[in-house]
């Protein structure tokens, strides 16, 4: 297999140096050439597997025969031997329609770690096989930036470097970052929003002698391989169902923001993993409930809500979507991306409307709505969701149908956004690895919001 650009002008290339590439040279996303399909036969047969047996078969589909299978196997075990649960991510049944896939058990307790602990492992095989110097800068909202530290702290051959902004993200994400004390990380706390942060990074990737220099490495959900990982759990949670759900339809509803997992859900339903309907489920920055209902794509304005990361605007991985709903159309992609960059918005009508409406169900969750949903869970069913969860949930008592079942993802652990929580006067446990983190010393540098100065303290890291 081999992989190209949504906008054509890459030459194909394999998988190691798509993982090397991030974003794609010509300012597209990298995605397969072709989408393997697995029959239901080697569904069936999938059924019994582990969470990592899982991963290796999936991936035996994309590595482009890169990686020998002792190594990634081995790769496999170290980022899955970091999670507190054997199961990886467990799927727990809330009643006979709903079920919730728990994705926090890595790590940083959120989803990001699944991805995250891999892509650390593969970065630093990377680094040895190909004798790569690899330096990873990124900026983050909470949730990235600390499990990509996680990822890859004390690694042989790899520096990062994660920018967040200064005192805007929640104390357990600082904390998260800032208590780690391993040699090859540095945080920068900028003055300034998570989009200040944002733009010096996109500036500082644009510049391409720059970023062949210092030899920077992406960390986002731009990278595929991200998108890829995620893809194993939507494979693990539909085969783990119990024998009274399989033979219904089965959605799943992923609180999103952008678009990186539930893009991961649409890869597994085009390779074959029987799934009804995927719901997107998002908070009051609703650009993509709003283009699922009207086709419209148009960032609005930022709203800070319970469930800060998902408070985005724009979803990056969209483009990924826009290609194969154009049929793979990579002329008709430049189109719509340079219309969004020139005029701010785009819009799908007809045909192209009804294809989304039948991949997608939407659903923006308003704050008090959110609140509601974790009281009444805690109550009815004793199970305290966390607030990216809660919009999950809400999204599925909108959409799911009767007779039909529901996986909706746990994306976060409660205990790390009690922010939220408290408000409601619902006490937590914490557990350990959280409690214990306001103990441990910082280590972070505050810096302006001023690309010469962010400049100098990269230059100073990575020399
Ligand atoms: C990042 C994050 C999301 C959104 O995921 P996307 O892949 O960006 O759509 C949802 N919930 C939590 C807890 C997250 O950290």
């Amino acid at each position: 297999m081999q992989y190209i650009s949504t906008r054509g002008k890459v030459e194909p290339r394999g998988f190691i140096d798509t993982v090397l590439m991030g974003l794609a040279d010509d300012g597209g996303l990298m995605v397969p050439d072709v989408i393997p399909s697995v029959s239901s036969a080697t569904l069936e047969e999938w059924r019994n597997l582990s969470f990592q047996e899982l991963f290796l078969k999936i991936f035996s589909y994309y590595t482009n025969g890169e990686i020998p299978d002792g190594d990634l196997k081995e790769m496999v075990e170290r980022s899955y031997g970091t999670f507190r649960h054997p199961e990886v991510t467990p799927l727990k049944e809330i009643n006979d329609s709903l079920y919730i896939l728990e994705l926090f058990h890595g790590p940083t307790f959120a989803f990001k770690d699944v991805a995250l602990q891999f892509m650390g492992e593969l970065y630093s095989y990377i680094s040895r096989v190909r004798g790569e110097i690899i330096h990873i800068l990124g900026a983050t909202s909470g949730d990235t930036g600390a499990a990509a530290i996680a990822g890859v702290r004390g690694k042989e051959g790899i520096k990062i470097c994660i920018l967040h902004p200064h005192n805007k993200v929640s104390k357990v994400q600082e904390l998260q970052m800032t208590t780690v004390d391993d040699a090859n990380v540095l945080n920068l706390s900028v003055q300034g929003n998570f989009d200040d942060c944002q733009k010096v990074i996109k500036e500082l990737f644009a510049d391409l002698e720059f970023k062949s220099k210092y030899h920077l490495r992406a960390i986002n959900s731009i990278n595929f391989v991200r998108i890829l990982a995620q893809t194993v759990y939507y494979f693990y949670a539909v085969l783990k169902l119990p024998q009274a759900a399989q033979g219904k339809t089965v959605n799943i509803s992923v609180p999103s923001g952008n678009f990186g997992n539930i893009f991961s859900g649409y890869l597994a339903k085009k390779m074959g993993l029987p799934i009804g309907k995927l719901i997107i489920a998002t908070n009051e920055n609703n650009i993509l409930e709003r283009f699922v209902k009207t086709g419209e794509y148009k960032p609005g304005d930022f709203k800070s809500t319970h469930s800060p990361s998902m408070d985005i605007q724009v979803a990056s991985n969209f483009e990924r979507y826009l290609y194969y709903l154009t049929g793979e159309d990579s002329a008709a992609v430049n189109g719509y991306m340079s219309k969004l960059a020139g005029e701010g918005a785009i819009k799908v009508d007809g045909q192209l409307l009804e294809q989304v409406q039948t991949d997608f169900a939407a659903l923006g969750v308003k704050n008090d709505e959110c609140l509601n949903i974790i009281g009444k869970y805690k109550s009815e069913a004793g199970y305290l969701l966390d607030p990216h969860t809660a919009c999950g949930v809400a999204a599925y008592e909108a959409h799911n149908g009767p007779g039909e079942v529901c996986i909706t993802f746990a994306t976060a652990h409660p205990a790390k956004f009690d922010e939220a929580i408290s408000l409601l006067k619902i006490a937590q446990e914490f557990p350990p690895q959280i409690a214990g983190l306001a103990a441990l010393p910082q280590h972070m540098t505050v810096v302006e919001h001023d690309k010469a100065e962010i400049t100098r303290q990269l230059e100073e890291f990575y020399i």
